[in-house]
């Protein structure tokens, strides 16, 4: 069953009235919230009772690549608050902001079979209000890999996601590892800002033949789909060629580049050889370094993948 205090869900909802629905916990139950306000006014609750929380914020169209990281959630933390929001200011202008997937009944069944507790589902101007005027600018870790080609992208992640755990105050939060620069901003911004939560990075889920889950795989036709797997393949070529005794990047990179220069479908944004924690390119590959790519597969979906090169 799932409740609501939106209305126009054609679910079997009911108005959320006894926000201590935790104590009735047989019921399963979802809670789907729209306003701040109110938000903020269950947290209150659950915190008072001494219970964790914990917070995955999405975009919505849910894959198994989220619901990993709410079962992670749900194994660690007594409460699971997921957040759906197709944050605006993290798209550059000309981007997918109004095409972008979604599909909330869809979503709303998932959540509610893995026994989420909350969905915090706002609008946009409920984030966003008239007049809203400030964001967070974070330096040097935005200005590299996918921040080359989307030079705001950061501002609108970090901005959102710091509203969201100002509103939903998790212990624990968690996020993929497929967004590889997202995770090392969080974390950043997490440690500069002093914010009492710890960030937890889960593993990327991968379809059969090994395309990197996500949203936008949406976008591709057949013959793209066909071809998309072929980014992870360039990664395990390069983890093969670090496994021979290779260990110089621009070597690396360029097998990398060759391999998918082979498929027209596919345009590369970025190969690069990093550090997981600062993200800086590294020209000697070593324990601790990624191999990250951003490529278009087709001209809607731009797709990113990474792997550890050496543990
Ligand atoms: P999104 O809805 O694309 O903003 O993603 C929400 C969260 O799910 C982010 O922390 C992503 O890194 C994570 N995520 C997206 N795709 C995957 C995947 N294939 N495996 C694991 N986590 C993922």
């Amino acid at each position: 069953m799932v409740r609501s205090e939106n209305r126009k869900f054609k679910l079997n909802y009911k108005w959320d009235r006894g926000l201590d629905r935790r104590i009735y916990r047989s019921c399963d139950v979802i809670s789907v919230v729209d306003s701040v306000k109110k938000m903020k006014k269950i947290i209150e609750r659950y915190r008072k009772t001494g219970q964790t929380i914990g917070f995955v914020p999405t975009m919505g169209y849910l894959h198994e690549g989220h619901l990993s990281l709410v079962e992670g959630s749900r194994e660690d933390c007594d409460i699971t608050v997921v957040s759906i929001f197709v944050n605006p200011t993290q798209f550059t202008p000309g981007e997918d902001l109004e095409r972008y997937p979604r599909d909330l009944e869809g979503d709303l069944a998932k959540l509610e079979s893995l026994h989420v507790d909350i969905l915090f589902h706002p609008q946009s101007n409920e984030i966003y209000p008239h007049g809203y005027d400030t964001y967070v600018h974070q330096d040097h870790l935005t200005r590299v890999l996918c921040g080359k080609s989307r030079p705001t992208h950061f501002q609108g992640v970090l901005t959102v996601c710091l509203k969201l755990f100002q509103i939903v105050r998790p212990h624990q939060v968690y996020f993929g590892q497929k967004d590889l620069q997202q995770c090392a901003v969080i974390r950043r911004m997490v440690r500069d800002f002093h914010l009492p939560i710890k960030v937890r990075v889960l593993p990327i889920y991968r379809e059969e033949d090994g395309l990197a889950m996500s949203s936008r795989n949406k976008y591709m036709s057949e013959d793209e789909r066909e071809v998309a797997p072929q980014l992870q393949k360039s990664i395990q070529l390069a983890k093969k060629l670090i496994a021979e005794g290779e260990r110089r990047s621009e070597v690396v990179i360029e097998k990398v580049r060759g391999h998918l220069s082979q498929f027209p479908e596919i345009t590369i944004d970025y190969v690069d050889i990093i550090r997981g924690d600062n993200l800086q390119t590294v020209e000697e590959v070593g324990s601790g370094h990624y191999i990250a790519l951003a490529a278009w597969v087709g001209e809607k979906a731009r797709l990113l993948d990474n792997g550890l090169l050496m543990e």
